[in-house]
């Protein structure tokens, strides 16, 4: 069987067996060396700068999201939320628990916000903090970090991207761009099992912690934590919560496969990937949810041809490919997505089993589409 989803993912057999073995102590020599490793390695691949803080903690995307909003908000706080589907809502969620007052820059499933419908409403009222989905995950549209990072900077909004669906899949740079949070999880384009949540915040994002009147649960709080990470950065052991010390350990080779390959390479390496897949479904007749110029590198969403449902998902699947279904909650029965990023990104024979099994399983619906003309679309542009 082979993982397709929007994550989890495959993944490598070099992290794999990282990930095999006994736990190692979180204060034995080689375990700092792994997790000092892993934060330096962070930085190359977010595009963070020396003065950013790179955490790692166990958790999901969605405890990597509350780190974001408790840290950087307190109530009272107004938050501009460029919402492009079902992450939007979630952090929207989680800036209303905190007490901040949310606004929405607001499309339809499929679209994103245009960078001046962003400034226009951000120059409506002063916003403490925007949020920003990178690729929305339910509709497989991805933003234009960069613009809405400097648009963000110019007007003095801290900006937090949800890169769950997009860390080392999509192109971002910290830094240059002047986001001031990244976060993302360990299940996607990262590629390890499910487990670590991981985030870089920018030093006006730490000075913002600092400033907070309200400090976030005690686990999910930057200033408790970052006394560890500094320890463990100058290579010396330390303890506040024990780390997952296992998955650090192959997240220390994961990063390291990505940071020697190259950002430059892993990102076009994904464009590529992502040119050949769509290439494929538009031979099949498919079309994505996203719109032209919008679709992600990292994951297809792509709508059911006319007559068929959500039964195509079991027929790919009795084909030895597990692709997910819709998740956006407006059109959840009307669409299917494959997630194309990370290892398998690396693995030809995986993309092309996947579209093998799609035109497959479109076929035994009663769908009329050539097989092997889409697995030979997709093998000519990998
Ligand atoms: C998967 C995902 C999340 C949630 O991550 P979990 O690990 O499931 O908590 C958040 N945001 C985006 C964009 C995602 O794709």
């Amino acid at each position: 069987m082979l993982l397709m989803i929007p994550g989890p993912i495959e993944v490598a057999p070099t992290v794999l067996e990282a990930a095999a073995g006994a736990p190692a102590s979180h204060v034995s020599p080689a375990f700092i060396e792994h997790f000092g490793s892993v934060l330096e390695r962070m930085r190359t691949v977010w595009g963070a700068g020396p003065d950013a803080q790179p955490m790692v903690v166990a958790g999901g995307g969605t405890l990597a999201m509350e780190i974001a909003v408790t840290n950087v908000t307190d109530a009272g706080d107004r938050v501009l939320v460029v919402n492009t589907g079902y992450f939007g809502d979630r952090i929207a969620d989680m800036f209303e628990r905190r007490g901040a007052i949310v606004d929405h820059v607001r499309v339809e499933p499929g679209k994103a916000p245009t960078t001046a419908q962003v400034e226009s409403a951000l120059n409506s009222r002063r916003y403490k903090v925007m949020a920003v989905t990178h690729v929305d995950t339910s509709t497989g549209v991805r933003t234009d970090a960069e613009a809405l990072a400097k648009l963000a900077r110019a007007h003095n909004v801290l900006s937090i991207f949800d890169g769950v669906c997009a860390t080392a899949g999509e192109r971002f740079e910290m830094e240059a761009w002047g986001a001031d949070v990244y976060l993302t999880a360990s299940q996607k384009a990262i590629g390890l099992p499910p487990g670590l949540a991981l985030l870089m915040m920018s030093a006006r994002a730490v000075a913002r912690r600092a400033e907070l009147t309200q400090a976030p649960p005690m686990t999910l709080d930057l200033l408790q934590w970052k006394p560890i990470f500094d320890a463990y950065e100058q290579r010396k052991g330390s303890y506040f919560s024990t780390p997952a010390t296992t998955l650090i350990k192959a997240l220390d080779v994961g990063l390291g496969e990505i940071v020697n390959d190259g950002m430059d390479t892993v990102f076009a390496r994904h464009q590529r990937v992502a040119d050949a897949m769509r290439a494929a479904w538009k031979s099949m007749g498919l079309t994505l949810l996203a719109d032209e110029g919008l679709a992600a590198n990292t994951l297809s969403a792509i709508r059911y041809p006319e007559g068929v449902g959500p039964e195509l998902t079991k027929a790919i699947k009795e084909r030895g490919v597990i692709v997910a279904g819709g998740l956006h909650p407006d059109l959840k029965t009307e669409y299917f997505r494959v997630g194309h990023m990370g290892y398998s990104a690396r693995r030809p024979d995986h993309l092309l089993s996947t579209v093998r099994a799609v035109a497959e399983g479109l076929v035994a619906c009663g769908h009329n589409v050539d097989v092997e003309a889409a697995v030979k679309v997709a093998a000519a542009a990998l």
